[in-house]
């Protein structure tokens, strides 16, 4: 049986906030894990980067308080193996940047 994952109308604004920041289609992604395979940083990271891209695809927003994001070194050895042409290191970079001005909000 297929398992239908929902995503709240606050999840829905925050991925559509990551795809505009990152200009990446980030719905397109299949989870192939490619991208986890290909990462040097994988092993570092608390998260890997498909799961990076899962949690943004279903809005989650405790994707920012995980590591993996600022562990992203932009190497593209992602980007050129993923089948659908994503670029993690812009998703992370979008990521950063939320996380970033909520940080400096919150001062
Ligand atoms: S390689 Fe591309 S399609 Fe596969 S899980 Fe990673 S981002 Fe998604
Ligand atoms: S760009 Fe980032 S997520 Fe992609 S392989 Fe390199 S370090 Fe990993």
């Amino acid at each position: 049986m297929t398992k239908t994952m929902m995503i709240t109308k606050e999840g829905e604004a925050f991925l559509a906030r990551i795809q505009e920041i990152s200009g990446e289609a980030i719905t397109a992604c299949d989870q192939c894990g490619t991208c986890s395979g290909s990462c040097p940083m994988a092993s570092e990271m608390d998260i890997t980067p498909s799961e990076m891209i899962r949690k943004t695809q279903m809005g989650q927003q405790d994707v920012l308080s995980t590591k993996a994001m600022w562990l992203c070194a932009a190497c593209f050895a992602c980007t050129v193996r993923c089948p659908r042409g994503i670029d993690l290191s812009k998703i992370a970079e979008a990521l950063r940047q939320i996380q970033e001005a909520a940080l400096d909000q919150a001062e």
